[in-house]
């Protein structure tokens, strides 16, 4: 697998043009514009304060909660439990605080392995929507030889930077519908629950598809009608803050990359907990109880061989063909 020694080095997100870097920060050599950093991440684009786009704003408020909270996970206990109590389903699942919230992200990480047979060793990564960095640890404990983490948001950057310190990874503030890198840099253009989040969701796989030579797409909700309503009765249509979750279309994203010549794979299934219920019965404490989530997952599993083509929870893989771009 051939390594890029400058992968590090993004381009200008407008044309692409080569960047130098400057005592400021870097400098486009085609059309001059000036990008500055901080603390080492290269903002392409700055989204806070950005008024027109309500969504990304809300999706901006709620990073920055976030990462307030993860701050204070061990010194502030009032602000911890106030957040918490609103956003228990996050909290859980972005800093494994329970049993049930780590064995979702794994059972989306496993499908997505047994679905793409795919081996991360030495891998180029470009981590789309890397969040607080919590899937970036995971690629590298499956053998990621580098990683380049993008995100709209600088906390969560911030965070992710943290997080990865050691780690061969560069931090990058940009928007997946127009990514500042050359075609084919990189090996794999990885998201794990960021496509939905997208303004432009065709545009942003056409990027991936430009920049890389494979894309992940992990633990999307899908577009079923039935499940959907069930979902949504049982409280499991929202995103944190009361938004709306805008579900993808299975057959649709299968085209868009097969459109772009690429070869795709699909699959369906059940991944998710319910925590808004089981909170309920907080006293409990289901979500780390092992015999109870031995047998939930036992469940999901069983209605997966029942009804994969009802799964609510999209993996998506799609490859260029191997004479196509060899190395
Ligand atoms: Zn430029």
């Amino acid at each position: 697998m051939k390594v890029l020694k400058n992968f590090m080095i993004k381009s200008c997100c407008y044309c692409l043009g080569d960047l130098k870097k400057t005592p400021q920060g870097f400098i486009c050599l085609s059309c001059k514009k000036k990008y500055r950093t901080e603390k080492g991440i290269l903002i392409m684009k700055s989204f806070e304060g950005n008024k027109k786009d309500s969504l990304l704003q809300k999706d901006l408020q709620f990073s920055q909660k976030y990462v307030f909270f993860v701050k204070n996970l061990k010194f502030n206990k009032r602000i911890r439990n106030e957040f918490y109590k609103q956003e228990e389903e996050f909290c859980d699942r972005e800093a494994g605080l329970s049993l049930a919230g780590r064995l979702v992200d794994k059972k989306a990480l496993e499908t997505f392995v047994k679905l793409s047979k795919l081996d991360f060793s030495g891998l180029n990564i470009l981590n789309i929507g890397c969040g607080g960095g919590k899937e970036a640890l995971w690629l590298f404990k499956k053998g990621a030889g580098q990683i380049v983490c993008l995100d709209v948001s600088l906390s969560f950057l911030k965070l992710a930077k943290t997080r990865l310190k050691g780690k061969k990874a560069s931090f990058v503030q940009a928007r997946a519908e127009r990514l500042p890198f050359k075609d084919n840099s990189f090996d794999l253009v990885f998201y794990m629950g960021t496509l939905h989040h997208l303004k432009d969701i065709a545009l942003g796989l056409k990027e991936a598809v430009r920049v890389g030579r494979k894309v992940a797409i992990l633990s999307e909700p899908t577009s079923k009608k039935p499940v959907a309503k069930i979902l949504s009765s049982l409280h499991w249509n929202t995103e944190y803050d009361g938004l709306t979750t805008k579900r993808i279309d299975q057959q649709e994203v299968g085209k868009i990359f097969q459109d772009l010549g690429l070869k795709v794979k699909t699959k369906t299934n059940f991944i998710w907990f319910p925590f808004p219920m089981v909170s309920k019965l907080s006293f409990l404490n289901l979500k780390n109880n092992k015999l109870f989530l031995s047998l939930y997952f036992k469940f999901l599993a069983l209605l997966d061989m029942l009804f994969p083509f009802l799964g609510h929870n999209l993996t998506v893989y799609a490859y260029k063909d191997k004479d196509f771009n060899s190395d």
